[in-house]
């Protein structure tokens, strides 16, 4: 017989929303069904709707602008530092405005914003910073784990992702009671009690399965990214010294994650093209910046208006990365790829003696 018949939410999902809310130092965590819907409720708790703006960077999951527009508001671009590759602090300031309500960094592949700038001018303006964590579980920004630093932290659980559901899945997490409260109610249909609907709201509820299988999964969360950690660190060796190469920032006060593993090279796709000849499987994340999608065209952002973020997706190249990759594969991947990148041996053209004979 089956003594827990709760499909949806029930007694799994409670007992990870409290693992997960414990995990990232903070009281509260909603479970909900993606990553786009904990943005999607982010903004929606926090009131923001048409007429306002929220800022984000363009190289990011289109997702994380997809959110904005939900609601109704619009997505204001700030270009992505080079070497960290997350919003750069020093243009966020002039992109402030009178319609501004939130500022949405994303910390990308796995590596914290710059979140001690980013807060700080958030907090000049009184805004609420909300932080699109889908690829960064466990990350730490000067030892704290993203998605607590700001007001309300998204995670989603798409099984590619560092905590993966076994389909999809996604949470935000607070502090703040009543935000979390309103999120409840939201992800239900918007409500509180059953039959009583307050607000007009969505069906973004955690399936019952994916909360035991979460649960579970997160005991190894800290293990696997430190098998990422470890991995990237060989990668990072074993590529040194390559001056086409653009590689991942190490930085003391940033514990990334590597959610994915990006370099950056000028013939991408001729190297991920000669990888895809030797068994190596590379990807790119994200070939075109969010204000350069068909969708995003009304805002009129053409070509050169994030040069920053353009140049990374041109360039960018996302080596095999997951917590069971063997020192071997990594070992093989490195070698591959500098024979890829070394310059074609130039044969000695044949003398016309030889050529005679
Ligand atoms: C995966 C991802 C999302 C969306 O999450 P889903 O669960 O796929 O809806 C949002 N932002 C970023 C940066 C992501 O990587």
């Amino acid at each position: 017989m089956c003594e827990n018949c709760t499909f949806t939410l029930g007694p799994t999902v409670r007992a990870f929303e409290e693992s997960f809310a414990e995990y990232c130092g903070l009281r509260h965590c909603v479970a909900l069904n993606s990553g786009t819907s904990a943005l999607h409720l982010a903004l929606r708790c926090l009131d923001i709707g048409p007429g306002d703006e929220v800022i984000t960077v363009p190289m990011t999951f289109v997702a994380t602008a997809w959110a904005i527009s939900y609601v109704g508001a619009r997505p204001v671009f700030v270009d992505i530092d080079p070497a960290t590759r997350t919003m750069n602090p020093a243009e966020l300031e002039a992109a402030i405005t009178e319609r501004t309500r939130a500022i949405l960094p994303v910390h990308l592949y796995g590596q914290p914003a710059d979140m001690d700038r980013i807060l700080r001018i958030a907090a000049k303006h009184r805004l609420p910073v909300i932080e699109d964590a889908a690829q960064a579980h466990g990350a730490r920004y000067r030892g704290r784990r993203v998605g607590g630093l700001g007001r309300i932290g998204c995670f989603s659980f798409y099984p590619g992702k560092n905590l993966g559901a076994y389909g999809e899945g996604g949470a935000l997490v607070t502090d703040d009671p009543e935000l979390a409260d309103k999120a409840r109610a939201l992800r239900d249909h918007g409500q509180r009690q059953k039959h009583r609907h307050e607000m007009i709201g969505f069906n973004y509820r955690m399936a019952g399965f994916q909360g035991a299988v979460l649960r579970i999964k997160l005991r190894y969360l800290d293990d696997w990214n430190a098998a990422r950690r470890a991995h990237a660190q060989r990668y990072l060796d074993g590529l040194k010294g390559l001056s086409r190469l653009g590689l991942p920032l190490v930085d003391q006060k940033l514990e990334s994650v590597f959610h994915l593993f990006v370099i950056e090279v000028e013939d991408r796709d001729r190297i991920a093209a000669r990888l895809k000849t030797e068994g190596i499987e590379s990807g790119l994340h994200y070939p075109v910046p969010v204000h350069l999608q068909p969708a995003y065209g009304e805002l009129g952002l053409g070509p050169g208006s994030f040069p920053v973020s353009e140049r990374l997706a041109q360039r960018c190249l996302s080596l095999p990365m997951f917590p069971e990759l063997t020192d071997e594969q990594i070992d093989h991947v490195c070698a591959r790829l500098r024979a890829a990148l070394a310059p074609p041996v130039s044969r000695p053209l044949p003398s016309a003696t030889q050529v005679r004979r």
